[in-house]
């Protein structure tokens, strides 16, 4: 067995199925570097280009903490734009396929509000979305996430370039003190350091070089 192999990590056999069925036969360095800490349950901040497997990363880790039977959602994507949000919940739906009923809904901006609120009649297991609209439904009190486990920053570099530093505050002011987070960046601007101190604990850091 590889020492890149993704069974050397304690992983249900149903997800090392799945991981070799997607044609992920190896882990990648940041995958490598970082999943064995997360599954463990500590706070991350990973540094890799665009490209290196950073989704599955985080998301290997997201699901392996779901309690599919709690109908509460337990981890929360912030993303910077829709489309890298359809991406992520793309990418968590093939990674989730292990496993039955995992309820995972998208809610961004600039899409009818609506449908999301029928959506969160029931609250799915995990919410992809970008800070603004996932702000708007925590303020009106359709999405609760007093049970929230994993809490991911993804293409942090990118949120705090387009602003969104206050509206990401307020979304982590509605989760428990005791959730992991995970911050993914494919470069660390200034602002990264304020953001990982203030939201996370202890964090390993992880730079995987070759950044774009
Ligand atoms: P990033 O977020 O770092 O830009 P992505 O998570 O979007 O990168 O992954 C890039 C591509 O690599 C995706 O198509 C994904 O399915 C694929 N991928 C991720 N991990 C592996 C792996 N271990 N083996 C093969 N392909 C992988
Ligand atoms: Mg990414």
């Amino acid at each position: 067995m590889s020492t890149h192999s993704f069974s050397t990590l304690t992983l249900p056999s149903e997800q090392l199925s799945n991981l070799e069925e997607l044609g992920y036969a190896q882990m990648t360095p940041i995958q490598e570097a970082s999943l064995p800490a997360i599954l463990l349950g500590q706070d991350v901040r990973a540094k890799a280009k665009t490209g290196s497997g950073k989704t599955a990363a985080f998301g290997i880790g997201l699901l392996d903490k779901i309690t599919v039977g709690d109908f509460v959602c337990q981890s929360l994507v912030l993303c910077p734009t829709r489309e890298l949000a359809d991406q992520v919940s793309k990418e968590l739906r093939r990674l989730a396929r292990f496993t039955q009923n995992i309820k995972i809904l998208t809610l961004c901006g600039g899409q009818p509000i609506a449908p999301q609120l029928d959506s969160l009649v029931h609250q799915p297991h995990i919410v992809v979305g970008t800070p603004g609209r996932i702000q708007e439904h925590l303020r009106k009190g359709t999405l609760k996430l007093d049970k929230l486990k994993v809490l991911v920053l993804d293409e942090a570099d990118r949120m705090l370039d387009m602003g969104f530093s206050e509206d990401i505050e307020d979304v982590v002011s509605y989760t428990p003190p005791s959730r992991q987070t995970l911050l993914f960046s494919a470069t660390y601007p200034e602002g990264i350091d304020r953001i990982s101190g203030k939201f996370q604990r202890q964090p390993l850091n992880v730079e995987i070089e070759g950044g774009d």
